[in-house]
């Protein structure tokens, strides 16, 4: 027999459209418009579910050349843990849709959008688009996930990123399951920054380049996302094996160029890394001297310019420190090979 009792969960409104318990609907939101005067939407993934619960918002490409998370929010859309649960989840695939279409980080203005929170109705383009998305969707959310991948030429370990003061935040960090988190508390106008501010626990996901897809940062995405809203109480328990405690950064650096030349590599990404270790050189095609890079303290590289060529004072690695850095290694090894010989989770073949 039903049972009468178990709450219900009430309708969404969302931009004036309503969305019933149990069901799915994609909202278009109108949040800018090209001088052609073609609308440019942000459509909005709403899944409500029958039972009461959190509102989760991801969002992806505020950065809107970073494509990883978009793939992310495409797989998680047609996974089956979708099917039933208790809350909302708010997903939006390309928040900056400027950037996107122009493959671009920034905005027509050159702004980054992810510094342009909270907005206001009357500043600049960036202003205004952040302001309707805070006051349309963010404000909506009692938790959000916001992905990200490295800027152009630049690549990201998949880690986490949160302001681990607020223990709501902490415990989403380390549901979401992928070995590195790094604590950061972000000010400048982010999205993160505006939410937390609010009372919103948010933590950022970034792994990966601009502009390209990379299976495994996808895999792990997916999988955090899905981890997240286990934690939150809005799935049922998934088979899957419960993801080991994370490792969180005591502190990180950039490895900047000393030189203007070509940059090669000797470290991969997540390499674990000795003080003193020739981790890379720079040289130069037109003769003179190699100059050696070594690392200038032990940790995980976390981050690593892919761009052979390079200016003086440019990032060239991320590294991050922990206390118990062998451990951290042996947890990533443990972690890739696990994302790498795991399901595509989405039913199709996995990108090569
Ligand atoms: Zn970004």
């Amino acid at each position: 027999m039903k049972n009468t009792k178990e709450p219900k969960n009430a309708p969404f409104e969302i931009d004036g459209i309503t969305v019933q318990p149990g069901t799915r609907a994609k909202v278009e939101l109108p949040l800018a418009q090209l001088y052609t005067q073609t609308p440019l939407n942000v459509p909005i993934h709403v899944i409500h579910g029958r039972k009461p619960g959190p509102v989760l918002m991801v969002s992806a490409a505020i950065h809107g050349d970073e494509l990883n998370g978009v793939e992310i929010i495409r797989r998680l859309l047609r996974h089956s843990a979708l099917k039933s649960i208790n809350g909302t989840l708010l997903a939006v695939p390309v928040v900056n849709v400027f950037g996107f279409i122009h493959k671009t980080r920034y905005l027509p203005d050159r702004r980054d959008l992810n510094r342009c929170f909270p907005g206001s109705e009357t500043g600049s383009l960036g202003a205004r688009m952040a302001w309707q998305f805070k006051t349309q969707v963010l404000d909506r959310a009692t938790h959000a996930v916001d992905l990200h991948t490295g800027a152009i030429h630049r690549a990201n370990l998949p880690q986490i990123r949160a302001d681990l003061s607020n223990e709501d935040t902490g415990a989403m960090a380390n549901a979401f399951g992928v070995p590195v988190v790094i604590n950061s508390v972000l000010g400048e106008g982010t999205l993160r920054e505006v939410a937390e501010a609010q009372g919103i626990p948010v933590i950022t996901y970034e792994a990966g380049e601009a502009l390209r897809f990379e299976e495994s940062c996808i895999r792990a995405g997916v999988k955090g996302v899905l981890n997240v809203m286990q934690h939150l109480g809005m799935t049922g328990a998934r088979r899957s094996r419960v993801p080991a405690e994370p490792y969180i950064a005591r502190s990180s650096s950039w490895v900047r160029a000393e030189r203007d030349g070509v940059f090669l590599s000797l470290v991969a990404l997540g390499a674990w890394i000795k003080k003193g270790d020739l981790i890379g050189r720079i040289s130069s095609p037109f003769g003179g001297e190699d100059v050696n890079i070594y690392a200038p303290a032990a940790g995980i590289l976390v981050g690593r310019n892919n761009l052979p060529l390079v200016n003086e004072g440019e990032a060239l690695y991320h590294i991050a420190r922990f206390e118990e850095v062998s451990e951290v290694a042996q947890s990533l090894e443990v972690f890739t090979s696990d994302i790498e010989k795991g399901p595509t989770l989405a039913g199709e073949p996995p990108i090569v």
